[in-house]
């Protein structure tokens, strides 16, 4: 990874982003509402149960600019945004979530809770898992 990328990377101006698309959400509270899907590369928690093992690696997904993903976001006229991954919180959320907040869009995340909220959320599903602990914080 090149060093500005490292930068951008560390204040959230671009993701690695491993998948996004239009859905229907499936599960939760939120069933059966239109939903973008962004599903963020990178995870090192290790559920030996994870369905999405290939998110693990960050380095395999593109790197992204958050401008580009709030572009194709805006083009679909969606309402509510699903943050998912692997896990998002490895990295900042802070300019992706501003951007949708801004868009008045509704901003979910799905997260383990190991790693410290960044960000702005309307909604967050916490999914714990044994091989780390729930961070104080959501609890
Ligand atoms: S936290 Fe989620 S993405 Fe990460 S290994 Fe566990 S189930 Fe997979």
């Amino acid at each position: 990874m090149k060093n500005d990328n490292n930068i951008d990377l560390k204040n959230g101006i671009v993701l690695p982003v491993m998948e996004s698309f239009l859905t229907i959400q499936g599960e939760g509270y939120f069933s059966g509402k239109t939903s973008y899907f962004l599903r963020i590369g990178g995870c090192d928690v290790g559920c030996h149960w994870c369905d999405v093992k290939e998110s693990w690696n960050p380095n395999l997904h593109p790197l992204i600019k958050v401008d580009t993903i709030i572009s194709s976001i805006l083009e679909t006229n969606v309402k509510t945004v699903v943050v998912t991954g692997g896990e998002p919180l490895m990295w900042n959320m802070e300019y992706l979530t501003s951007q949708l907040v801004k868009n008045n869009i509704q901003v979910h995340l799905e997260t383990s809770g190991a790693y410290p909220l960044s960000g702005t959320f309307n909604w967050i599903c916490l999914s714990p898992k044994k091989n780390n602990e729930t961070i104080e914080q959501y609890l």
